[in-house]
């Protein structure tokens, strides 16, 4: 799946993603986690936090055989993002090939990366931990897999973060140190205010998170912050000091923090699944590490061309070309009857189309959407929300009537990016998401939205449901003849529809417009209007 493709190379999850049916026969506990969706594959419900555990400890057992528990209340880790960080860490430490001695700042109830990296590495870890319940749960499962001769836990006050921890071994140089830092700097970020870009679909997911595990004094700015003043102190006693990061916008501080601070090696590196969105920071005193080179820019290209894209089975095929031959299609050509469907739907979208020529076996159409008028009420208002979370942080009140509003106080969250390493996950399961700021990958179909569940597969024709893009007053009053003569739009796109062995796979290329966001939201009411009008005959 192309989501995969970003991921570590050598995650083992890159180009096999989990196979929920497959640990849903093997694994009970599991099994009741997973459902079937609408195209008949098996799907786990991300907004649910015991399936997002279930799942991280399923594959857990199944691809490392450690065998932990987690509370539900803290921190739910999630293993494909997990071993990205791993695998760069091998990468800077050129750890694969030999022992190497590791600090996890912040090891959480799981004990993730200290199990990871002893069973996978045979690394030893220095792990710390500030919460009771995480560090009782963390002495536990690293006992329970019987990795104690690796993994020793330390219980340390809240405000030391490696000076402390360090104080007792003068001797030892470590490789390197991770960490997961606390994420947000106070109750209004863990709600969601401030913490997006207006234009990305807010998380819809379960916060399990305790108060140490998400809210940091400063949000994880300051906490990086903290571990590099440590790290001018402590030097060469480290190889490598490094940071997991959730939001894109710390980057910049901190790499000019460790400028101004004259710290010779700095790299970063992202880790991406679809729309779940990671970054990472180490820096060195060392003049003879190896340093990676940062992800490219031509990477961030091919992502950005991408199409969005869902297929639809062969059973489904067939079931469509009937509903196409009733609406009076007489082509007996599979794509033909789908495409006149899909014009159908965008008729009564009011989106403007047009067959494009296109190469053989395949049919075009050219999209331009002046109006959106396939958003399901409630996301409107989420979307008026996230324009609210724009306002500058000093408006209080601004902010206070935001977290005023239903869908904001319901949105509570989960870290689950083990999501993005399941190309099934997303259209059933909206979301699940550790930190708020980023996105929830989905990896259906790459990147369709996250709300698939909330669009109605009905056309609504409010003009004043423009993701307040524009007023009711510019919405054209009825539709113009051609696609290619509108001024005012929101987006424009190319959508495909072609072969994939028996199945059909419709691609939708974004041309140019506003935001993709929306462009996401219409390929999901399009692959739910198809899919539903197959379950329904
Ligand atoms: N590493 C785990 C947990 C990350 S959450 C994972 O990736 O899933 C961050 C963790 O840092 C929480 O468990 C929190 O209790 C802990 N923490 C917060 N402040 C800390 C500090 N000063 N020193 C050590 N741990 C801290």
């Amino acid at each position: 799946m192309s989501l995969n493709k970003s991921m570590h190379p050598r995650n083992r999850y890159k180009d096999k993603p989990p196979d929920f049916a497959y640990l849903a026969s093997k694994y009970p506990e599991f099994q009741e986690h997973v459902h079937t969706n609408l195209s008949g594959r098996a799907v786990v419900n991300f907004k649910e936090p015991e399936a997002v555990r279930a799942l991280t400890c399923t594959l857990l057992k199944e691809d490392f055989g450690l065998s932990i528990e987690i509370p539900l209340e803290r921190l739910i880790p999630t293993v494909p993002l997990r071993l990205n960080y791993i695998h760069w860490v091998e990468d800077l430490v050129d750890g694969q090939k030999q022992r190497r001695r590791g600090i996890d700042i912040g090891t959480g109830a799981s004990c993730i990366y200290p199990l990871l990296g002893a069973t996978m590495n045979s690394w030893f870890f220095l792990a710390t931990e500030v919460d009771d319940i995480c560090f009782d749960y963390a002495t536990r499962n690293v006992k329970q897999n019987h990795l104690s001769d690796l993994v020793k836990v330390v219980k340390v006050p809240q405000k030391t973060l490696l000076m402390d921890a360090l104080k007792e071994e003068t001797e030892i140089v470590y490789d390197f140190c991770m960490c997961n830092p606390p994420f947000f700097a106070n109750q209004l970020e863990a709600n969601g205010v401030n913490s997006r870009n207006a234009r990305r679909p807010p998380p819809s997911s379960v916060n399990t998170g305790g108060v140490t595990e998400i809210m940091a004094e400063g949000g994880e700015l300051e906490f990086v912050k903290r571990i590099i003043h440590d790290s001018l102190q402590l030097k060469k006693r480290l190889r490598w000091y490094s940071c997991m990061l959730g939001k894109k916008c710390s980057l910049t501080p901190l790499k000019e923090e460790l400028r101004k601070q004259g710290v010779p090696k700095v790299t970063h590196t992202e880790f991406c699944q679809g729309r779940t969105m990671r970054w990472a920071l180490a820096w060195s005193f060392y003049d003879d590490v190896i340093v990676p080179s940062p992800p490219s820019k031509k990477r961030k290209l091919d992502r950005a061309r991408k199409p969005l894209s869902f297929t639809l089975p062969h059973v489904a095929v067939k079931e469509l070309q009937a509903k196409a031959r009733a609406l009076g299609c007489t082509s007996r050509h599979p794509l033909k009857a789908i495409t006149t469907l899909v014009e159908k739907t965008l008729t009564d979208l009011r989106v403007l189309h047009k067959r494009v020529p296109c190469r053989e076996h395949e049919q075009s159409l050219l999209l331009t959407a002046v109006e959106n008028t396939w958003l399901h009420g409630r996301q409107k208002r989420r979307e008026q929300m996230r324009q609210l979370r724009e306002l500058p942080r000093a408006d209080h009140n601004a902010a206070a009537a935001a977290t005023t509003m239903p869908s904001l106080t319901q949105d509570t969250q989960v870290d689950a990016d083990q999501k993005s390493a399941n190309p099934e996950v997303t259209a059933e399961s909206p979301s699940v998401e550790g930190r708020k700021v980023t996105d929830i990958a989905d990896e259906v179909d790459q990147e369709l939205p996250e709300q698939v569940a909330d669009v109605e597969t009905k056309p609504r024709c409010d003009p004043a449901g423009t993701c307040g893009q524009k007023d009711a007053s510019e919405m054209p009053s009825k539709q113009p003849a051609s696609p290619l003569s509108v001024e005012r739009f929101l987006f424009k796109c190319l959508l495909n529809v072609l072969h994939e062995e028996s199945d059909a796979v419709i691609e939708i290329h974004w041309v140019e417009g506003q935001n993709k966001d929306l462009m996401n939201q219409l390929c999901t009411f399009l692959r739910n209007t198809l899919l539903k009008a197959v379950s329904k005959s």
